[in-house]
C-alpha cells in the first residue's frame, strides 16, 4: 500500500510560481503514473481556476469544508469534495471562504494540525500530495508545513531575497522545532528564468554560500515562457499545451528530480529498517 509523500509549494511572496509548479509539478508526476493529489490552499483559488474550475465560488464542497469536518470531529466521506481532472490528478479545490477559515482557526483547538489530520486519512490512496500554498506565512501555511514532508521553493532568481527567504526558514524551523520535526526543505526552484544568462549557476552559489548545505536548489530551471501564461484559460498543464516547449523540458526535469530523491530516501528507509 503506498503512503503519499506530501510537498508544500510555498514562498510568502506572491507571482513567483507556486501554483504554476504545483500544478506541472503534479501533472508531471501523475504522467509517470503516480497517483497523485493536489490541495488547493490559497483563497484565491488560482490552482482550481487553472484546473478548469472558472467559478470556484460556485463549487459545492471546499477544502474549507474538509477542514470544517475535521474541527468539529465529524466523518469525512471517502472522496468528499475531491475532483477529477483530465490530465490524470484529483483535485481538492478552494474558493474565497477558506479565508474565513483561516481567520476562525484562531479559535481552535490543534490549529496548526486541521490539515494533517484530514490527509493523514486519505495518504494511503496516493503517492504524492502537493499543497499549493498562499502568498503568506499564516496559519494556512502553517498547516501545510504541519502536514508536509518536505517544502519545494519557487523563487524568481532576479527578485531572490535575503529577508523573504530568511523570513520563510525561521517559520520552517519552526515548525519544524514544535509541529513537524520530520519537515526538510526539499529544494529551491529557480523559476521564470530569462534569458541565457546563466542563473541558476549564480544563485545556487549564493544560496549555498549564504546557507552552507540547509537549502539545495534544484537542477531543473523554469525558464519564462509565455505559452505558461496561457495555460490557466486552457485548463490544462503545459505538458497538454506546449509539450515541446522549454517550460515543458524544464518541468519534466523537475518532475525526475523530486521522484529520484523520493526514491532514494524510500531505498535508504528500506536499508535502515533491515
Ligand atoms: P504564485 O502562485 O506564486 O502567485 P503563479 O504560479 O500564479 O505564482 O505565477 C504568477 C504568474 O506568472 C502567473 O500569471 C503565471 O501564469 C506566470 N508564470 C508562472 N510561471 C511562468 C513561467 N515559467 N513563464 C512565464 N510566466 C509564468
Ligand atoms: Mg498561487
Amino acid at each position: 500500500m503506498s503512503k503519499a509523500d506530501i510537498y508544500c509549494i510555498g514562498n510568502q511572496k506572491g507571482g513567483v510560481g507556486k501554483t504554476t509548479t504545483t500544478e506541472n509539478l503534479g501533472i508531471g508526476m501523475a504522467r509517470e503514473g503516480k497517483k497523485v493529489l493536489l490541495v488547493d490552499l490559497d483563497p484565491q483559488a488560482s490552482l482550481s481556476i487553472a484546473l478548469g474550475n472558472d467559478r470556484p465560488d460556485n463549487l459545492d464542497i471546499t477544502v474549507t469544508d474538509v477542514m470544517k469536518k475535521v474541527i468539529e470531529a465529524e466523518e469525512i466521506p471517502k472522496g468528499y469534495g475531491i475532483l477529477h481532472h483530465r490530465e490524470g490528478i484529483d483535485l481538492l479545490p478552494a474558493n474565497i471562504e477558506l479565508a474565513g477559515m483561516e481567520a476562525s482557526l484562531v479559535n481552535v483547538m490543534s490549529r496548526e494540525s486541521i490539515l494533517k489530520e484530514y490527509l493523514s486519512s486519505v495518504r494511503k490512496e496516493y503517492d504524492a500530495i502537493l499543497i499549493d500554498c498562499m502568498p503568506s506565512l499564516g496559519m494556512l501555511t502553517v498547516n501545510a508545513l504541519t502536514a508536509a514532508d518536505g517544502i519545494i521553493i519557487p523563487m524568481q532568481p532576479q527578485f531572490l531575497s535575503a529577508k523573504g527567504l530568511e523570513q520563510l526558514l525561521s517559520t520552517v524551523n519552526k515548525v519544524k522545532r514544535q509541529l513537524n520535526p520530520k519537515l526538510r526543505i526539499e529544494g529551491i526552484l529557480l523559476t521564470m528564468v530569462d534569458g541565457r544568462t546563466n542563473h541558476t549557476r549564480e544563485v545556487s552559489e549564493l544560496v549555498r554560500s549564504v546557507y552552507g548545505k540547509q537549502i539545495k536548489v534544484f537542477d531543473a530551471e523554469i525558464p519564462r515562457s509565455v505559452r505558461v501564461t496561457e495555460t490557466p484559460a486552457e485548463g490544462t498543464s503545459i505538458f497538454a499545451h506546449d509539450p515541446k516547449g522549454k517550460a515543458a523540458e524544464g518541468y519534466r526535469k523537475l518532475t525526475g528530480e523530486v521522484m529520484r530523491s523520493a526514491e532514494r530516501r524510500r531505498q535508504n528507509q528500506l536499508a535502515e529498517s533491515r
